[in-house]
């Protein structure tokens, strides 16, 4: 499932891609994806301009010159992929960046659920396999106040995510810690993968409780969640550049996971000679070393 830096990475290629352009049409092939689309997007949006393309969360904002703002969420499987006709490619190879395609639409395939055609000739389709993601339209005046956004806990690479403010909100709680900095409400965007990343950084377990937690353990948690995600980010950001072939999927950093999907695997840190446990948690597969994260 896309996480901040994945989202982060399609907004930043979509905003070089998109920003300014005009509306021609807007089409969608399906009443619903994880929920209902809503029905007036059509005559909202189409001849408006795109004005920004932003990202709150895991959530992807498309801002339009009408005062409305197309919210998007990918799911599982969602992605967001540009046609651009405008100018004609050498070879029939695609050119693929972060979830962001280039080349020719020339049939819409059976998992393309909504189009929207720019006046130049080029394409935004919302392609999504397992239709988890969810497309809705709000009021640009509005879209603090919308339901998905509304209760979004601070963004962690800004100044509003501190060790203070977490210790603040969870030290309490007798809860997992992992489930704690999993939920949007506390922190937004964190999504498996990098909590297990940041909890194997800071040497903590998945396992220990919130009211456990102290004062290092908080700060060592919260620069790991900043290291972490810049690091991925920074990793889609070279990749946007050198049009990395990612095999269609949209980019998760997998070599740089120290413990995420390497079970079995010797632990990474440096003279620890822990081996990584995959256990379910609340549901989720979780990854760590039980010997250096306690
Ligand atoms: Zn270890």
């Amino acid at each position: 499932m896309p996480e901040l830096p994945e989202v982060e990475t399609v907004s930043r290629g979509l905003r070089i891609k998109i920003v300014g352009k005009k509306i021609s049409l807007y089409q969608q092939f399906r009443k619903d994806l994880r929920w209902l689309i809503p029905p007036n997007i059509k005559e909202k949006i189409e001849g408006a301009i795109v004005l920004s393309i932003y990202r709150k969360g895991k959530f992807l904002l498309i801002n339009f010159n009408v005062n409305y703002t197309l919210i998007i969420h990918l799911g599982m499987s969602g992605r967001l992929l540009v046609y651009d006709n405008s100018h004609s490619k050498k070879s029939s190879s695609q050119e693929i960046e972060m979830g962001v395609f280039h080349h020719t639409l020339l049939k819409l395939g059976k998992h393309d659920h909504v189009k929207i055609d720019f006046d130049d000739g080029s394409q935004l389709v919302f392609n999504d396999v397992r239709r988890f993601g969810a497309i809705d339209l709000s009021r640009t005046d509005r879209i603090e106040n919308h339901k998905w956004l509304s209760k979004l806990g601070p963004e962690p690479l800004s100044n509003h995510f501190s060790s203070p403010i977490l210790k603040d909100k969870i030290e309490q709680k007798k809860r997992f810690i992992k489930t704690a900095i999993l939920d949007q409400n506390i922190v937004a965007g964190i999504g498996n993968i990098y909590a297990c990343e940041a909890l194997w950084e800071a040497k903590i377990s998945p396992y220990k409780m919130c009211n456990n937690m102290n004062e290092q353990n908080f700060d060592d948690l919260v620069d790991a969640l900043k290291i972490v995600l810049t690091k991925a980010i920074n990793a889609g950001g070279s990749s946007l550049k050198d049009f990395k072939d990612t095999g269609g999927e949209l980019g998760y950093f997998q070599n740089l996971f120290n413990v995420y999907s390497r079970e079995n695997s010797y632990c990474k840190r440096k003279y620890c000679e822990g081996v990584v446990m995959r256990k379910k948690q609340s549901g989720r597969s979780t990854f760590f070393c039980s010997i250096c994260q306690l």
